[in-house]
């Protein structure tokens, strides 16, 4: 039976204008956050001395990955069952840091639909999906082993229509090779320019958008002239292997409105292994190179005025669901100020994915809120381990001190 709920004596942090404001009321009914009226609610809460935050939007995330050493030999190995569970686990750790949204940028079409539907039934505790389903790649290439291969631009269109009609949020292209997967390069653009076209035409023929992965930088001048509303890593990475970013075709993202999801701390993360063992990827003697490189083309991006979200790529090696507050540590790191990184990971997020409803503590939003120890505004850290973890109104996380956390935790408000 749907409850409601009042937040008194928080201090609410107003992602928007990015100011603090402490000590005004915040009231959810029926999933939404409504205007406190003077009647009562069925529970209140004092939150004296916490901070309250919308929740956050990972915009890059494969949930059928398990982030750790080996996810691609993982997943291989793994029967369905197996996959399902990884989902689940991966989804619970996401909750419990705070991300209430994610965008699935890529994983096993029927499975990742059926994940995102039981999670939205109320069956799997977990963050709302949007999900692409299986990505489009050219044969055998980049995540081919759960993508959908397309050879001709008849083939992108129909691979399109498939996700679409299994519930696509939007549709992924995979436009470079990708560190993943062995056989393909990151320095090679090898998705055609008119397979590309043809499937952002019919992804608007659906009303989806189209988020495109690109390493190599003629694989960034194809997205920008296809359309994409996207684009992942953007890591300029010449024939060579090399990172060169090019402030012109920047310049374009910009113009063209664009937007960019850097993934860097899963880049940085996976070139300290490789600087730690000293493995590397076959020939690939630029690996740590480019894969740092896109740690400092989070300041390039930002100078250019190119507009950034935040997605951590968690599931790929060695990142896990926890990582969005690291990946805000780096737009940090890089010169943003707290408030700019938080608006990539919640409202300016939410805005760039056309989800007009999530993103921030307003009336009439979905109820997703996270309780901090202390203000995101001055240190991205506070981001990590919540308090309290509230979805679509339904409370799945409360870490509160036992005497204070009554029975709040699964109460459906
Ligand atoms: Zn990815």
């Amino acid at each position: 039976m749907p409850s409601s709920l009042l937040i008194r004596n928080a201090v609410f942090i107003d992602v928007e204008a990015g100011v603090a404001r402490p000590g005004e009321p915040i009231a959810i009914r029926k999933g939404c956050f409504e205007a406190p009226v003077a009647s009562r609610y069925d529970n209140e809460i004092d939150l004296a001395g916490l901070f309250v935050c919308p929740g956050l939007i990972d915009a890059h995330v494969h949930l059928f990955l398990d982030g750790g050493a080996a996810p691609l030999e993982t997943f291989l190995a793994a029967d369905e069952t197996a996959r399902m569970r990884v989902a689940a686990a991966n989804a619970a750790l996401a909750i419990e840091s705070g991300i209430t949204t994610v965008r699935d940028c890529g994983g096993p079409g029927d499975l990742v639909f059926r994940f995102a539907r039981a999670i939205e039934r109320g069956e799997i505790a977990g963050p709302r999906i949007l999900a692409a389903g299986s990505p489009l790649t050219r044969p055998a290439g980049h995540c081919h082993f759960f993508g959908i291969e397309v050879a001709t631009p008849a083939d992108a269109a129909r691979a399109v229509e498939l996700q679409a009609r299994h519930g696509a949020a939007f549709v992924k292209l995979i436009a470079s090779g990708g560190g993943l997967t062995p056989g393909t390069s990151p320095a090679e653009a090898d998705l055609p320019a008119e397979i590309m076209r043809e499937a952002v035409r019919a992804a608007r023929a659906n009303g989806l958008q189209v988020a495109v992965h690109c390493h190599a930088t003629e694989s960034i001048r194809r997205a920008i002239e296809a359309g994409a509303d996207t684009i992942e890593h953007a890591s300029f990475t010449s024939p060579d292997g090399s990172p060169g970013f090019d402030p012109e075709t920047a310049a374009s993202i910009r113009d063209r409105g664009i937007v960019v999801s850097p993934t860097a701390i899963s880049g940085v993360r996976i070139a300290r292994t490789i600087r730690e063992t000293g493995s590397r990827n076959g020939r690939d003697h630029n690996a740590v190179a480019r894969l740092e490189a896109r740690r400092e083309h989070i300041a390039r991006f930002r100078d250019a005025g190119v507009t950034l979200i935040a997605g951590s790529d968690c599931g790929v090696a060695r990142t896990a669901f926890d990582s969005l507050a690291d990946e805000l540590g780096e737009f940090v790191r890089a010169g943003m100020s707290c408030a700019d990184a938080l608006r990539a990971a919640t409202c300016d997020a939410a805005r760039c994915l056309k989800q007009e409803s999530i993103g921030q503590i307003r009336v009439g939003f979905a109820a997703d809120l996270i309780v901090l120890r202390g203000n995101p505004l001055i240190d991205m850290i506070y981001l990590r381990s919540p308090l309290m973890v509230i979805r679509n109104g339904v409370i799945l996380c409360d870490r509160r001190a036992p005497a204070e956390r009554t029975t709040l935790e699964g109460l459906v408000l």
